[in-house]
C-alpha cells in the first residue's frame, strides 16, 4: 500500500495541531464492531468513525489516504490488536503523524488487552506458513462478553482523556452493559434447543462465539487462518464432515462460495453467509443487532436441517 506524498503533506497541513481543540472528542475504530461499542460508550461527546466496512476482511484492508486524514485529526484510535490490522494498520499510524494515536501514546487503545483471548500460542510466536492469528484469536468481539470488556476499556480511556465527563461515560457504559445482559438471555434462549451443534466454518473467526453459544466448530475451509484451501485439506473437510453428519459451513462474506459450495454438494450440507461484523448486512447497524441477525439466521438454518 502507497499513499502518495501530497495527500500525506496536505493532511499534516489540514490537522498538524497536537492541542485538542474544543469540541467533541474524534474517536477512531478500526473495524465497526469497535466503532459501535465507542459509540454507545461516547454518546454525544464524540464524533466516532470506523475506517474498515463490516463487509471488508479485517485482516486485508485496501488502506486509502482519507484514512491518514481521519488518523491525523484524531483523538482516539481503537485497534482489534493482535495482528488483525497488522496488514494495514500500521503504516497509517506513523504516516499520521499524530504523536497521541501511536502505540503506546495516550489516544492508543488495544482492545484485545482486557479481553479473553482463545487460541493463544504455545511457544514460539511465528507467522509461520502464513498464519494470520500468530498471537491468539483476533475475533473476540463475537463473543459479547468481552464486548463489556472492550466497553469498560472504552469508558475508561475516554474518562482519561476527557476527565470532565468521567461519570458521563461510566454511566453510558453501564447502560449498555445491561442492555447487553439482557440481549444474552434472549440469545441464550434461542440457541438453547441447538446447544452442540457441529458446524464447519471457512476462516477461524467464530471460536469466541462458538464458546459462548455453545457450537461445536470440527472444521475450516481454510487449511490454516488466512491460507485459501486447498484440494486435500478440502478432502478432509468432507470426511470429517461425513464421519460427523455436519450439515452447516459458515462462510463470511468476504469469501469466495466456490469451495464452501462444493463441499456442501458432497455431503448435503447448507452453506450460510454469516457476517462476523457490524455492517456485515445493512441492518445489523450495531453491535447487539449483530448477534440478533447471526442468531436468528444460524438458528433457522440450523432448523431447516433437522
Ligand atoms: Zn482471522
Amino acid at each position: 500500500m502507497k499513499i502518495p506524498s501530497l495527500l500525506v503533506a496536505s493532511a499534516l497541513l489540514l490537522g498538524a495541531a497536537p492541542a485538542r481543540a474544543a469540541g467533541p472528542l474524534k474517536v477512531i475504530g478500526t473495524t465497526e464492531d469497535l466503532a459501535s461499542i465507542a459509540r454507545e460508550v461516547a454518546g454525544d461527546k464524540a464524533s466516532v468513525e470506523s475506517l474498515s466496512r463490516g463487509y471488508q476482511d479485517p485482516h486485508f484492508v485496501e488502506a486509502k489516504p482519507s484514512f491518514v486524514l481521519k488518523l491525523n485529526k484524531a483523538d482516539l484510535l481503537i485497534a482489534v490488536g493482535r495482528e488483525l490490522e497488522i496488514g494495514w494498520l500500521p503504516p497509517l499510524i506513523t504516516q499520521s503523524r499524530n504523536a497521541k494515536i501511536q502505540p503506546g501514546g495516550e489516544g492508543y487503545l488495544d482492545a484485545s488487552l482486557t479481553a479473553r483471548i482463545l487460541e493463544m500460542p504455545t511457544g514460539q510466536l511465528t507467522r509461520a506458513m502464513g498464519d494470520v492469528h500468530p498471537s491468539g484469536n483476533p475475533h473476540f468481539w463475537l463473543d459479547p462478553e468481552n464486548g463489556k470488556h472492550v466497553a469498560k476499556a472504552v469508558a475508561e480511556k475516554l474518562s482519561e482523556l476527557d476527565h470532565a465527563n468521567a461519570s458521563y461515560y461510566a454511566q453510558r457504559e453501564a447502560d449498555f452493559e445491561k442492555r447487553l445482559t439482557e440481549a444474552e438471555a434472549r440469545w441464550t434462549a434461542m440457541i438453547a434447543p441447538y446447544r452442540g451443534t457441529k458446524v464447519v466454518t471457512y476462516h477461524r473467526s467464530w471460536p469466541n462465539f462458538a464458546e459462548h453459544f455453545g457450537l461445536e466448530v470440527i472444521g475450516y475451509v481454510e487449511p490454516k487462518p488466512g491460507i485459501p484451501p486447498s484440494p486435500s485439506h478440502t478432502i478432509d473437510v468432507i470426511n470429517a464432515m461425513k464421519r460427523q453428519n455436519v450439515k452447516i459451513i459458515l462462510v463470511e462474506p468476504y469469501f469466495d462460495l466456490k469451495t464452501p459450495d462444493s463441499i456442501a454438494r458432497e455431503t448435503g450440507a447448507k452453506v450460510l453467509v454469516m457476517p462476523p461484523s457490524v455492517g456485515g448486512e445493512k441492518e445489523i447497524t450495531d453491535y447487539i443487532k449483530l448477534f440478533d441477525y447471526d442468531l436468528k439466521l444460524l438458528t433457522d438454518a440450523i432448523k431447516a436441517t433437522k
